[in-house]
């Protein structure tokens, strides 16, 4: 049975934002509305959707870096807003993460040995003495031996592709069960993108971690994941198995993200028409009411402008969206 490590309940993120000469017209964010989700041990789920989508806001949140404005997360059964003293201390060894841009997110100051050894002495998790062959260790695991080429050297004199695998070193350095990855091979050449996703891979099965992973490129989602979120203006609009979104997508918003990169869609290659979509992506402060998609939907109805829930399509395959059966280009 899948042992559950975040549970996300009716999450939402609202920021308040001001405009106006003396900044007198306040509105409101809405970043992420409504969330729920879940991830599980040796599992990797893919939260896709273009930019404003709040996926990244949302994975801030699993890892603490942003409050909920309403609703819960859960890390292993508990609610982390209840969290104190040691058992946060836990929470934030236990969910750890990997940023997009590897060199913005290591001290050009430190090297890579002071890097790795600091959480954990900060965290009292090796002793002194064993840091050292702990540090060896970890740049092994992510590929980066022998160690002592490395641990004396600055980031600044490594590649883009070297800093990632030393960025997930420190990720791995206390022994995490949760690692959120958000756009963690965006920034790096082509060439060096597999090998990152392999190395992922790798560790997510060697370690049974539980995997986070926020991307914009599908190609990259239907390479790791084995579960995808789709999310538009805050809202998650589809989820399934990979299989399940890349062949057959119900929501039209999937499809216009998987129209964009044909060569992965099977629904694709069986001569379905592909959807397009007009206009921009509406203020995340003013979205539209009833499905947040309808003022770009080809296929909007009357119906639209009530809220769709999330409709099972069976198989662990959802879809927030009133047509019945998988959209079809008008
Ligand atoms: Fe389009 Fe209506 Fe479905 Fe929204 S609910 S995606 S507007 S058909």
């Amino acid at each position: 049975m899948a042992v559950e490590t975040i549970r996300i309940t009716d999450a939402n993120v609202h920021f308040p934002v001001r405009s106006g000469l003396f900044g007198q017209n306040k509105r409101i964010v809405h970043a992420v509305d409504g969330v729920n989700l879940t991830l599980n041990e040796n599992e990797t789920v893919a939260l896709v959707g273009e930019s404003g989508s709040g996926k990244t806001t949302l994975g801030q949140a699993v890892v603490g870096l942003q409050k909920l404005s309403s609703g819960r997360i859960d890390w292993r059964g508990k609610d982390v807003d209840a969290l104190s003293g040691e058992s946060m201390r836990g929470f934030h060894r236990d969910v750890q993460v990997v940023f997009q841009d590897p060199y913005g997110s290591l001290n050009p100051r430190q090297t890579i040995g002071q890097a790795l050894r600091r959480p954990l002495l900060l965290h009292k998790t090796v002793a002194p003495a064993e840091a050292d062959a702990y540090v060896e260790d970890l740049l092994d695991r992510v590929g980066l031996s022998p160690s002592y080429l490395y641990t004396d050297n600055f980031p600044h004199e490594f590649s883009g592709g070297q800093r990632q695998r030393i960025a997930i070193a420190r990720a791995l350095a206390l022994n995490p069960s949760v690692l959120v990855a958000d756009e963690p091979v965006s920034a790096l050449d082509v060439s060096i993108r597999t090998q990152i996703l392999k190395l992922l891979q790798r560790l997510k099965s060697e370690l049974k971690l539980s995997l986070l992973f926020l991307s914009h490129d599908l190609g990259v989602v239907r390479f790791i994941a084995d579960r995808v979120v789709v999310m538009y203006l805050g809202k998650l609009v589809e989820t399934g198995p990979v299989d399940a979104i890349f062949d057959h997508p119900h929501h039209p918003y999937t499809q216009v993200l998987l129209g964009a990169a044909p060569s992965l869609s099977r629904a694709r290659a069986h001569n379905r028409e592909r959807v397009t979509i007009v206009g921009e992506p509406p203020k995340p402060t003013a979205p539209p009411s009833g499905c947040r998609f309808r003022t770009r939907c080809p296929f909007a109805m009357d119906i639209c402008k009530v809220e769709p829930v999330l409709k099972d399509l069976g198989g662990g395959h959802s879809s927030a969206c009133h047509l019945d059966g998988p959209a079809l280009a008008p």
